[in-house]
């Protein structure tokens, strides 16, 4: 019997996870990409992307979480790449955070190893970390960093490796009032399988104007990278976990393979047009980590801005994925949504959609098409 055939729209680290565990399933996969693997307009760029299982009260993603950091090191394995670098994830919150106190929860009951620290424990494990204002952090000892623009291009060559085959190539918004799915190349060609997985990322209101539109907002965001004092090794990997500090909305990575110290601002920015923006970033962003440094990293408070990059985040109203058929037809998935924190999820994603397609799953209540809203309401940190 003919292998099933399936057509995967986009190499970020949603299509290329999607693409790999279905060639591996032994489905037979074409991936398209416009500009290929985690390119530098895709949301999966730039160099590097937390890890963490922790989520507030919302155990879908501590779940998945946990089982796609078991799958980074498979792929490490298999491509022979260190994807994973468990420093930790360090959770900072507010006197009385409730998001602490439910990520704590989440985290026990779905036994991730984790501990919770006052203000001066705080202090006295990372003395880098200035607490003015600190309520308490929750560390999760096996959170870290993922090496992101490597693990995407490593799915795609495992996919390949085991049978997929890639194309560059552009795929033209579909035409949603037609009974069957044409999927056109910008090129003049066709494509034609028995599905079809739109990983579009960001592109997703593009390619179904109708069915995702206003669903997904595609807003600007500024990751800068400072460099760490001369001769100083505490801002590595080595010694500092990725943090979050949900009082002032950033986030960072410590320095990994001498790139520096990354530092992103979690609120969202302005709309973005993915494929024309120019990725400058503003000195207003500079100026409002230098602000957060002087009460959180002192030591960094005059370190240099040595590199910076613009991303997107392709939010949902919530911050939930989108993971569904498309209305019109059974046979095509819209797959996005990643909202600021889909990088992690991906072997998650690519088994969840492998499994719809083979009729093992169903669709995720939370990851519903139809019960994506339009205006954001924020519920996913
Ligand atoms: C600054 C920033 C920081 C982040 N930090 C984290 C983090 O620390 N941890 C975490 O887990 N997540 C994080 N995220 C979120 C995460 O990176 C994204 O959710 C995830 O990468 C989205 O992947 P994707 O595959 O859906 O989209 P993309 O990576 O954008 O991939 C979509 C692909 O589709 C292709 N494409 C689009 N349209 C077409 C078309 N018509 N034809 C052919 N190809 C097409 C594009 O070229 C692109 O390669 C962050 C995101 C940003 C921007």
């Amino acid at each position: 019997m003919a292998k099933p055939s399936v057509v995967v729209v986009g190499a970020g680290v949603f299509g290329a996870w999607s693409a790999l565990r279905l060639a591996r399933a032994g489905w037979r996969v074409t991936l398209v990409d416009a500009y290929g693997p985690a390119n530098g307009r895709a949301s999966s760029s730039d160099h590097s992307r937390v890890i963490r299982a922790g989520y507030g009260a919302i155990d879908i993603y501590t779940r998945w979480a946990t089982e796609s950091l078991a799958d980074w090191h498979w792929l490490s394995r298999q491509a022979d790449i260190p994807l994973v670098e468990e420093c930790g994830a360090l959770f900072l919150g507010e006197p009385g955070s409730a998001h602490l106190a439910d990520t704590a929860q989440t985290l026990s009951a779905a036994g991730v190893a984790h501990e919770r620290l006052t203000a001066s424990a705080v202090a006295s494990r990372f003395p880098q970390i200035g607490v003015i204002g600190l309520g308490e952090g929750v560390l999760e000892s096996r959170g870290g960093v993922l090496r992101a623009r490597r693990g995407v291009q490593a799915a795609v060559a495992v996919a390949l490796a085991a049978g997929a085959s890639y194309q560059q190539a552009r795929v033209l918004p579909l035409d949603e009032s037609a009974s069957a799915p044409v999927v056109r190349l910008s090129d003049g060609g066709t494509l034609s399988a028995d599905h079809y997985v739109c990983a579009c990322g960001p592109w997703l209101p593009a390619l179904f104007p109708q069915a995702v539109g206003a669903r997904i907002r595609p807003t600007r965001q500024e990751v800068l990278y400072f460099g760490v004092p001369s001769g100083d090794a505490r801002f590595g990997v080595a010694h500092l976990p990725a943090w979050i500090d949900f009082a002032s909305g950033l986030y960072g990575i410590p320095d990994l393979d001498a790139h520096g110290f990354k530092v992103g601002i979690d609120r969202h920015g302005a709309a973005i047009d993915p494929d024309g923006a120019d990725r400058i970033v503003g000195a207003d962003v500079v100026q409002i980590a230098r602000t957060f440094f002087a009460r959180r990293f002192p030591a960094l408070l005059h370190a240099p801005l040595v590199d910076a990059h613009v991303c997107q985040y392709e939010n949902t109203a919530t911050g939930d994925f989108i993971i569904d058929r498309h209305p019109q037809w059974a046979n095509v998935w819209v797959v996005g949504g990643g909202s600021g924190h889909g990088f992690k999820h991906g072997p998650a994603v690519g088994k969840h959609v492998t499994d719809l397609l083979a009729g093992r799953a169903e669709v995720e209540p939370r990851f519903a098409l139809a019960g994506t809203a339009v205006e954001a309401a924020r519920a996913v940190y």
